[in-house]
């Protein structure tokens, strides 16, 4: 026994702990290995080479030698993950193994791909070559005279792997070592503000420095990021850049390829096969990849020589991870940039609350853009339609029906902007906009249907509805912001001869629709487009003529207190979309409420006034970000059961001051695949404070699954969606 060594290994299992193996001789922290477990056979990766004193030596199990050719998982990688586990508060195990590409969680060894480029052999230029007549082939083989990486021959034709293939096999090309070149593609010249903003953020290159790139639609950010790009790969460093989901498009891959055709670039998002997604992430892990470019899970990439970490529309939601490690992609990429010592810049058009919020407190710099990039481009005209004195035909006021008529006669192509975002239903005065208010707390009261109450979803208050308005004695008391139906019947009828393409969910399933939808658009075979929020984001749509904003009045009064920052953001991109550079585009908002701030701010493009305002309100209310929260969320057959397991961790918690529990409360939504569902929330204004007493508080809870046996639960910090 003497002159073996015992480590820590992390395994994919749902415990908060590492485990103990002997090996014969020391293994390097970072390795991976196949153990034994439980019967079976895991992948675990060495976290720690001490001796835990708990457990007899002579009752552990062995591990062999390290699984792989590459090296182990650098230290800065499992820095970042054992941070990741500690403040999200999840197994270290499955933190770990989440963060990892699908073949390195299985007990396989992996190998550094080959990443030599190709080029013609001596041989090869004795020879005439394919003819001119061959195009792709003639293109491929002359360009070959210089060392070529794969993506570069790729990018020249399709046929590259299969022509590299056969060319090899006959001894005309060969592989070879080569540090791809660095070659910029010209772009515009930047303007005034732009170019600031790069030589601001230049200046910090080589240490921590957090921007904010606050820029409208259109003015130049992605621009920023592709000169402060050019500069970090010039140092002979790489970039990361994190995009929301939805924006990962090929489209905008191709922009950053074309405009460093040279440098590798890795992209990596949920679509990828496992093999490509491996190659990415080691290529990014080596340093091989110039530029990283990835959604949320590309976060936990690591980097062999990061000199830059990018986040566009860094108030995405879709930087959440809504399930089991419920990490924010934007909140580590900081803290990541924190770690390496280089500067982050967070872009948007309109930044979150909470990077506004860092702004005012000094921690963030902000740098901003305020004109459309694009030469005369001018900022879309907004206007209010007010369908209170409106006779709606099947949900469109008469003088939205007449603008799409215009733009249909004139060939132009218009947007109609269905809001489908589930808001749960507040209830409203139709009379005087009275509004179901929690008397305990800042948040509205939601209608049930199942009890026919009001529930509060932040502190659990529940009441039965009153029978009447209590200001003005309306007895006309609805569920604001009710779906808009059959949009698209509507709109075929309303305007004969015009060419509708709905986009939603289901006419997107499939991974090519988007290119064929882009091909009708760009092709001028489509007058109105229907779409959804997938259509906000930033699509690389023809600017639009018209945009007609349908059914958003539902975010506006929400019980969930984000509901109208992501309004504001949302339609701030809709409208984005609107006009080019010789015509300013229109965007027409029917509304019951033209006078609500959120609209004013809209129509004025006041997107730091609003910003401010609704700063001031969720200071008012205590909640973030002037707050910090985390939720208890639990789930099972019936609320009653979610409840009290959650009035059970409650009775244990004892929060020190400045530290409150509220609830439990329903979820908004509250039944989701047959299981309903609550949640407890802790909020303190010190993130500190917070998180101490969760140190104390959590483990206390291990203890009620016994009683408590049909309930799923989980912790969520920093939650999104209640
Ligand atoms: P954003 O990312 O802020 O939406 P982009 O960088 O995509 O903006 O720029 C919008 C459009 O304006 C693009 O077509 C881009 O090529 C162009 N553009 C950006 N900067 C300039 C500039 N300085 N001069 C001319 N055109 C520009
Ligand atoms: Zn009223
Ligand atoms: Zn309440």
């Amino acid at each position: 026994m003497s002159n073996k060594v015992s480590v820590q290994v992390a395994v994919n299992v749902p415990l908060s702990m590492t485990f103990t193996y002997l090996a014969d001789k020391p293994l390097p922290i970072g390795c991976r290995v196949r153990v034994p477990f439980r019967g079976g056979e895991q992948t675990g990766v060495v976290v720690d080479d001490q001796q835990s004193a708990d457990v007899p030596a002579h009752k552990l199990k062995h591990v062999e030698s390290c699984l792989d050719e590459i090296p182990p998982l650098p230290a800065d990688f499992l820095e970042l993950i054992r941070f990741t586990a500690q403040y999200y508060r999840h197994p270290i195990g499955q933190a770990l193994f989440a963060a990892l590409p699908g073949p390195l969680r299985r007990p396989q060894p992996a190998r550094w791909p080959d990443e030599r480029g190709w080029q013609l052999t001596l041989a090869a230029h004795d020879t005439e070559g394919p003819p001119p007549r061959q195009k792709a082939r003639h293109a491929l083989w002359h360009a070959l005279a210089e060392p070529l990486a794969y993506q570069q021959a790729k990018a020249i034709t399709p046929q590259a792997p299969a022509l590299l293939k056969q060319w090899l096999a006959e001894g005309l090309v060969e592989r070879v070592d080569a540090e791809p070149p660095l070659v910029v593609a010209e772009g515009p010249t930047l303007n005034d503000e732009q170019a600031a903003a790069v030589e601001a953020v230049a200046g910090s290159f080589g240490s921590f420095a957090p921007w904010l790139l606050n820029g409208i639609t259109g003015s130049g950010k992605t621009e920023v990021y592709l000169r402060l790009i050019e500069r970090v790969l010039a140092a002979g460093q790489q970039v990361l850049v994190l995009v929301p989901e939805i924006n990962l498009t090929p489209q905008l891959v191709e922009r950053f390829a074309r405009r460093f055709p040279a440098t590798p670039l890795a992209a990596l998002h949920s679509g990828l096969a496992d093999g490509e997604r491996l190659a990415g992430w080691l290529a990014a892990w080596r340093g091989s990849a110039g530029i990283v470019i990835g959604t949320r899970l590309a976060a936990f990439t690591p980097l062999a020589r990061v000199g830059l970490i990018i986040v566009d529309e860094e108030h995405d939601g879709s930087f959440k991870q809504q399930d089991e490690l419920r990490y924010h992609a934007r909140d580590l990429a900081v803290w990541r940039a924190r770690q390496a010592g280089v500067p982050i810049v967070l872009g948007s058009a309109t930044p979150s609350l909470e990077s506004v919020a860092n702004v005012e407190a000094g921690r963030y710099r902000e740098l901003s853009l305020t004109r459309r990039a694009h030469g005369a481009a001018a900022l879309p005209t907004v206007r209010l339609i007010d369908i209170r004195r409106q006779k709606l035909l099947d949900g469109l006021a008469e003088p939205a029906i007449a603008a799409l008529r215009k733009r249909v006669e004139r060939k132009e192509l218009s947007l109609v902007y269905v809001n489908r975002r589930g808001y749960a239903p507040v209830i409203a005065c139709t009379e005087c906009g009275w509004l179901s208010g929690c008397p305990h707390c800042s948040s509205r009261l939601v209608w049930h249907v199942t009890d026919r109450r009001l529930h509060c979803h932040h502190c659990g208050y529940h009441e039965a509805p009153p029978r009447a308005c209590p200001d003005c004695g309306n007895s006309d008391l609805k569920p604001m912001g009710q779906g808009t139906q059959r949009i698209e019947e509507a709109l075929i009828a309303l305007l004969p001869g015009a060419r509708v393409l709905r986009i939603d969910r289901d006419t997107v399933g499939r991974k090519d629709a988007w290119e064929a939808i882009y091909r009708k658009v760009h092709g001028g075979e489509v007058d109105v487009l229907i779409g959804t929020q997938m259509l906000a984001k930033g699509h690389d749509f023809p600017a639009l003529s018209l945009v007609l904003v349908l059914n958003a009045d539902g975010g506006l009064y929400s019980a969930d207190f984000r509901a109208s920052e992501r309004l504001f953001a949302q339609l701030s991109q809709v409208a984005g979309r609107a006009g080019r550079a010789d015509t300013p585009g229109e965007v027409l908002v029917q509304t019951q409420w033209p006078e609500h701030p959120l609209y004013q701010a809209l129509v004025a493009h006041d997107v730091a006034g609003f910003a401010a305002q609704q700063l001031a309100e969720r200071r008012e209310a205590g909640f973030p970000p002037a707050a910090f929260q985390v939720a208890v969320r639990a789930d099972a057959r019936t609320l009653e059961e979610a409840s009290a397991f959650l009035d059970a961790a409650a009775a244990l918690a004892e929060p020190p001051e400045g530290v409150t529990l509220a609830g439990p409360a329903p979820a908004l939504m509250m039944r989701l695949a047959n299981r309903e569902r609550a949640h407890l929330l802790v909020e303190s204004p010190q993130r500190v404070r917070l998180h101490t007493f969760l140190d104390d508080w959590l483990p206390r809870l291990a203890g009620l699954q016994q009683a408590h046996r049909q309930v799923r639960w989980s912790i969520d910090v920093d939650p999104q969606d209640f």
